[in-house]
């Protein structure tokens, strides 16, 4: 079932991002990939994490799988800590976080026939004995919209959507509950992507599936989303319902990022974010509101002092603008 708004806010986290840093060396200083983000993923809803390239989604989202490990903060899932990729903690949790990458030529093994590519994670954490295992992944390729008789092909003889769709397959394989899409549709021609999304949509509705969703493409956003989050310099910016944070923005930043997408038809016309002005480096990132170096409202506190997360209708903003009024 797929969540309401309204319920959304009050149901706990299925995966937590406590204070998570994830910072790298550089030649002047640590850049600050991910910045003490404290950010919650709830059960059987699609968060769609949004952001220009480079503003560390998907450095956030590997350390959210294990595949990055964290400079600082923890990661909880159902409220228990998961360590790095190798521990016992995250080990037992494996199978229950999944990713599906951008690219699904580099996902895929070129010299595997589909039904071995899929049934790679089911030889890791299932029982099966062959004949289970052909059984199953044949069910996979039907779920995904695949001709179980296509299983003995090898990728280079799919399209790119039939590839990502084996990619949707592998990751189902072991049962998963969240799915880290990074990108998932950003390399597919549109009526392709929609035919992908769709699925997607379906089966989160068939298995109860949760889904962290990365994009920089706000038209996608609209049509998968619950709830939103902005990222920007490697800090959350804004949280919501999908329905605010689109239509009702409380942060500068997310209403450039609005400004620049169409209005109309959002699947049918992909528009890449623009900004005015660079983003400044990770490495050096401004004094006070990061954003404010870009920002149409800036004023001089903005400079100065770093905003917190202010509590907005459905979520939360990093702006003094919506800083409730002191009393008198
Ligand atoms: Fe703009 Fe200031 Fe708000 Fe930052 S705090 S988004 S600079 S108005």
């Amino acid at each position: 079932m797929i969540p309401s708004p309204a319920n959304l806010t009050t149901r706990p986290p299925l995966l937590r991002a406590a204070a998570l840093s994830v910072h790298f060396p550089g030649p002047s200083g640590p850049v600050r990939a991910v910045d003490g983000i404290t950010l919650d993923v709830r059960e059987n809803e699609t968060l769609a994490l949004v952001g220009e390239s480079g503003c560390g989604k998907s450095t956030l989202a590997r350390a959210l799988v294990g595949l990055q490990p964290p400079t600082a903060g923890t990661v909880l899932f159902e409220g228990h800590e998961l360590g790095p990729l190798g521990s016992r903690a995250r080990d037992a949790r494996c199978r229950d976080i999944q990713m599906i990458f951008q690219d699904p030529d580099a996902s895929l093994n070129p010299r595997l026939t589909l039904e071995a590519s899929i049934a790679e994670p089911l030889i890791l954490h299932e029982r099966f004995n062959s004949k289970q295992r052909v059984r199953r992944v044949c069910d996979l390729m039907a779920q995904v919209g695949l001709a179980p008789s296509m299983r003995n092909r090898y990728p280079h003889e799919l399209s790119g959507g039939q590839r990502q769709r084996v990619c949707i397959a592998r990751a189902l394989a072991v049962r998963p509950r969240l799915i880290v899409c990074d990108e998932a549709v950003s390399a597919l021609d549109v009526s392709v992507q929609a035919q992908i999304l769709n699925l997607l949509k379906d089966l989160q509705r068939e298995f109860g599936l949760t889904y962290l969703f990365i994009t920089h493409d706000l038209g996608v956003v609209r049509y998968m989303a619950d709830r939103i989050a902005v990222m920007y310099l490697g800090q959350i910016v804004e949280t919501g319902s999908a329905g605010d944070v689109l239509d009702h923005s409380t942060h500068p930043y997310t209403e450039s990022l609005l400004a620049a997408v169409p209005s109309r038809d959002p699947l049918g016309h992909k528009k890449r974010i623009r900004l005015l002005g660079d983003v400044p480096s990770p490495a050096h990132p401004p004094s006070g509101c990061r954003f404010h170096t870009r920002c149409p409202k800036a004023f001089a506190r903005c400079s100065q002092e770093m905003p917190q997360l202010y509590p907005v209708s459905s979520g939360e903003s990093r702006c003094f603008l919506n800083e409730a009024p002191k009393d008198a």
